[in-house]
């Protein structure tokens, strides 16, 4: 009851149509499904944004593809449009939570790019001064 609306049938048709694709299932496939719970600060057919559960900033927050592209070293050129898509949503987002002084994007990919959850995220993190180089 009240999972059967119609954005979240279109999020579970796109996640089915990505595993379908090649993708694996990780738990963010769950956070599309809402069969775990996530704080969902935006949806759309392509994309979803949630704050992380583990903030390692005042605002920590992560834009995903509803199609669960594993990596982003895995992308082909056909994810062009999908991968602009996110980082549009990504800078009106940040906007959205107040982070006009700036803030960070950070794609993980893989074993030395420290990558936990093989379903492609963008970070967005803010609300504090970031250092440079990363860690
Ligand atoms: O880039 P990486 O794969 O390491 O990041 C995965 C991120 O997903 C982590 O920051 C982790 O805190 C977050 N996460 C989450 N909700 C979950 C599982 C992981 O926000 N249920």
């Amino acid at each position: 009851p009240g999972r059967q609306d119609g954005e979240v049938g279109k999020a579970q048709q796109a996640a089915a149509a990505g595993e379908k694709a090649g993708g694996q299932p990780t738990i963010f496939s769950k956070i599309i499904d809402r069969t775990i719970p996530a704080t969902i600060l935006y949806e759309d057919d392509k994309c979803l944004v949630f704050r992380d559960v583990a903030p390692q900033a005042p605002v920590h927050f992560l834009v995903i593809p509803k199609r669960p592209i594993p990596r982003i070293s895995h992308v082909v050129p056909q994810d062009t449009e999908l991968l602009g898509h996110l980082m549009v949503v990504a800078a009106r987002m940040a906007q959205a939570e107040g982070l006009a002084d700036g803030y960070r994007l950070v794609i993980n990919d893989g074993k030395h790019g420290a990558q936990s959850v093989y379903h492609l995220h963008l970070h967005v993190l803010g609300g504090r001064q970031m250092g440079w180089p990363p860690g």
